[in-house]
């Protein structure tokens, strides 16, 4: 049987509503015309009310990383130094950027599937004193792992000159994140992960002390964060932003909101919980320690590649799954439940993950094992 439907089961870009997809398709419109302007300003107070935070809501033309760079670009000078969390791919992304830009990164290394000690980060900033930020990510995609930025928040307290700059790429949409209460001074997401959107657009949030600390010349033209606040209080962008990728995360944005995000966080946990038991049930271990909500890190059992489960997913069912990267290659494959996901979709997931492994020779389960550990879990949450 040929996969007649494609399903996208990836930690991004995920799946998008029919009703996103829809606005996506509307005329393009001018990004100077009043009709956008009113459109932009109500996406970054969307935005706001999802993040949570009552600072400058910037939307960037760029996929997730272009946040990132402009955040290491526009709030440090070449030689200041950042304590950088780095326990996977993306916290190695904030170390390579830091270098990029000329800022001197002081890593806190991390096990790939454990979540920081926040004492260590602690013990990076007392160790060096004139730190200028700490750089992390809420959720580490690369390893299905949350950390607690609640708690380093809590730190930080006791040095007052540190931004906080949270990658919350696969945490907002996912948790309900009070950004100014927690003491995140700057967070960044995208539209491709749990906001539903296609890939293409980034956001930046800046409180007060961010603000204040944007350096008088970024060494970048076109992520310039003070351009971009100045124009987007306006409704404008410094440059032609992705026009109908705005009208199409307003969109998402809307529906969340009409959800709720304690429910879109409620369902994402139950989603995640299920999907966990699910994998238990099938004899598998998770790689996290401290395993994120969006997605789950499941690792390859003995003998068999993660990277052939991802490819008999993909080329036998039409399902995306996703492999591990560096050296977690082949070693793990990843499940997403983020954004527009229900448990009928964890179920395929599971479904698939069965069958896969099956074909591969793994067989220390019966068919419908993680699906009937996962509806256990459905049932006895009422979803
Ligand atoms: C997806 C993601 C990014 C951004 O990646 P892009 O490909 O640039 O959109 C950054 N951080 C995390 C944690 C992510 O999951």
């Amino acid at each position: 049987m040929k996969p007649i439907k494609r399903r996208l089961l990836t930690p991004g870009p995920t799946m998008v509503p029919e009703r996103v997809l829809e606005a996506l398709s509307r005329p393009t419109l001018y990004h100077r015309s009043p009709e956008f302007k009113e459109i932009f300003l109500e996406t970054r107070k969307l935005l706001g009310k999802i993040m949570r935070t009552e600072g400058e809501v910037l939307i960037l033309t760029s996929s997730g990383t272009g946040a990132m760079e402009a955040a290491v670009a526009n709030l440090f000078n070449p030689g200041d130094s950042a304590v950088v969390v780095v326990g996977g791919k993306f916290g190695q992304r904030w170390e390579e950027l830091c270098r990029t830009h000329g800022v001197n990164p002081i890593v806190v290394n991390v096990e790939w599937g454990r979540a920081v000690d926040p004492a260590e980060v602690e013990r990076a900033l007392s160790e060096n004193p004139g730190v200028k930020g700490v750089l992390i990510q809420i959720c580490e995609t690369s390893t299905g792992t949350v950390h607690d930025v609640k708690e380093i928040g809590k730190i930080l307290r006791n040095f007052p000159d540190v931004l906080l700059v949270a990658d919350g790429i696969t945490a907002y949409g996912v948790y309900d994140i009070p950004t100014d209460e927690w003491g995140i001074d700057v967070a960044i997401t995208g539209s491709q992960k749990a906001l539903m959107t296609p890939p293409g657009l980034a956001v930046i949030t800046l409180n007060e002390k961010a603000v204040n600390r944007l350096v008088e010349k970024p060494r970048t033209y076109y992520f310039n964060l003070k351009k971009e606040i100045k124009q987007q209080k306006k409704g404008q962008t410094a440059y032609t932003t992705a026009t109908n990728l705005v009208v199409a995360l307003n969109e998402a944005l809307k529906m969340i909101l009409k959800e709720g995000i304690e429910n879109v966080a409620k369902r994402h946990a139950i989603l995640a919980e299920a999907t966990r038991a699910g994998v238990k049930a099938m004899g598998l271990e998770l790689l996290s320690y401290s395993p994120a909500n969006g997605v789950t890190a499941v690792l390859a059992p003995e003998g068999i590649n993660g990277q052939d489960v991802v490819k008999i997913a993909r080329e036998r069912y039409g399902i995306t799954i996703a492999g591990g990267q560096e050296h977690l290659k082949g070693k793990i494959f990843r499940l997403s439940h983020m954004g527009y996901v229900d448990q009928f979709d964890v179920l395929t997931g599971l479904e698939v993950t069965e069958l896969a492994l099956k074909e591969l020779g793994y067989s220390k389960f019966k068919f419908g094992d993680s699906v009937k550990a996962a509806m256990e879990v459905f049932y006895s949450a009422n979803l």
